[in-house]
């Protein structure tokens, strides 16, 4: 059987945190899939066709990391995809708690897709999107949260 993840979230936009932890679990899976939920009541600063080209250009390098969007529930994705482990990233115990309920809560629509945890690395524990947007609005310069291969982009 094949090891398919699916790492799902905003990625408004991807930073060097989601990046790290994709990379450092590549070599537990056959094929991630890079997932970003849309969801039509939230707003977001960068449009879906920005953000999955950000991602698109951050793992160029990797086959076996491919990006899709979706709309609605994450396990039903999950099982279009036949994928059998949700991959997470954790950088504090904020994190930990509304993960937790997540995770239980997807053990309960589906039991036989498994959320994997990792740790973030202390360097990105920092980093979110949202201060990424913060920064980005105030026209300060968010390359030095955003993947190397970004470094050449524009973003206003
Ligand atoms: P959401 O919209 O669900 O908050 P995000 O796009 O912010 O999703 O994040 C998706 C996943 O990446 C989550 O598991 C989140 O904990 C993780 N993540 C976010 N920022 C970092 C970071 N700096 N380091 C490691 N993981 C991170």
């Amino acid at each position: 059987m094949k090891n398919i993840a699916i790492f799902p979230g905003s990625f408004d936009p991807i930073t060097k945190g989601h990046e790290n932890i994709v990379r450092r679990a590549l070599p537990l899976f056959d094929k991630i899939i890079v997932a970003i939920g849309h969801n039509a009541d939230k707003r977001n600063l960068f449009s879906i066709e920005q953000r999955m080209d950000f991602i698109k250009k951050t793992f160029a390098d990797t086959p076996k990391i491919i990006v899709e969007t979706y709309e609605g529930l994450t396990v039903d994705f999950c099982k279009k995809h036949n994928a059998n482990f949700l991959l997470r990233g954790l950088r504090n115990a904020t994190d930990f708690e509304f993960e937790r309920d997540i995770a239980s809560f997807n053990k309960d629509l589906s039991p036989n897709l498994e959320t994997l945890f990792m740790l973030t690395e202390l360097a990105y524990s920092h980093i979110s999107s949202s201060v990424v947007r913060e920064v980005l609005r105030h026209n300060g310069d968010i390359a030095k949260f955003l993947p190397n291969a970004l470094k050449n982009e524009t973003f206003n």
